[in-house]
């Protein structure tokens, strides 16, 4: 009898837990993550899924697996945005279509508090709050910035770790929150590396320029899309060399520093989107700032 319950249990076990039986592809991904940090996973599978897509901070990447020693394989990073994340669990969710038809495996990483610095800057009152009559360039250029961000190309074209842009040391890291003429604003969503004004400014990785603008906020500025969902941003140049839709190599020159834009002297902001999040781009391209951004 004891014997009868126990092929039953096992029977129905195999029945109701059918994706677990024959898992077909493997999600590796952490437990917890720091907000604002970056942070890999791992996607493999003994044959190429005909469909594979993950959902992360209420965006979706569809991904192909390229051919590994053994079976397929992706590594590719995720991460959070210091400006929306909030600490708890965040659901990560891989559908595939395999040979049991579509599947879902989801994860979930636990994102814990970091606590970033505090930073007070004094600038001219026009600058803190734009006039209202720029309200429509900035909304166009806020679009412009979204949209570049948003870029999904499936194929990933960075390493690790990332070149970096330039030189100079952190003057202020990702993270700060800034308190502008007293009143405090969004935290600082990008890295500002110090620099004379000319001074060469190299894409993190290879990639394509996805956009080049001239903004109110972020001066002369390139975006550059680096496959799977990763977009680098070069604020406040003083000169553009490249053009969009320029496919470029790591370390290539794609501006020079300047204060274009709302800057206080000549430094570059190197921003890191992976699907909308701009992450610290600090840690993969070798960068530890001391606490305090200093
Ligand atoms: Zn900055």
């Amino acid at each position: 009898m004891r014997r009868f319950a126990f092929l039953l249990l096992t029977g129905l076990f195999f029945l109701l837990c059918p994706a677990t039986a024959r898992a077909e592809v493997r999600l590796l991904a952490p437990e917890t993550a720091p907000v604002g940090q970056a942070f890999a996973i791992t996607v493999e599978a003994d044959e190429a899924p005909a469909h594979l897509a993950l959902t992360w901070c209420g965006k979706r990447l569809a991904l192909d697996l390229p051919k590994a020693a053994s079976g397929y394989r992706q590594e590719l990073l995720l991460g959070t945005d210091v400006l929306r994340a909030e600490t708890g669990p965040q659901e990560l969710s891989l559908e595939y279509a395999g040979k049991g038809g579509l599947s879902v495996i989801k994860r979930r990483i636990v994102l814990s508090a970091v606590a970033y610095p505090e930073q007070r800057l004094d600038l001219p009152a026009e600058q803190v709050n734009p006039p209202a009559r720029l309200n429509d360039r900035l909304k166009k250029e806020r679009e412009a910035t979204q949209k570049a961000l948003a870029a999904k190309t499936p194929e990933r074209r960075y390493e690790l770790p990332l070149a970096r842009p330039v030189p100079g040391s952190v003057s202020s890291a990702y993270g700060l929150t800034r308190i502008l003429n007293g009143e405090p604003r969004q935290p600082h969503r990008g890295l500002d590396l110090r620099g004379a004004a000319g001074t060469p400014v190299r894409a993190a990785a290879a990639g394509r320029v996805a956009l080049v603008g001239d903004f109110y906020y972020a001066g002369q500025c390139v975006f550059i899309d680096h496959g799977l969902g990763m977009v680098s941003q070069y604020f406040h140049l003083s000169a553009v060399d490249v053009r969009e839709g320029q496919a470029v190599s790591a370390g290539e020159v794609v501006g020079r520093i300047g204060a274009s834009g709302r800057a206080t002297g000549p430094h570059l902001h190197f921003g890191l989107a992976i699907l909308s999040q701009n992450v610290d781009p600090a840690p993969l391209c070798g960068i530890s700032p001391a606490p305090g951004g200093q």
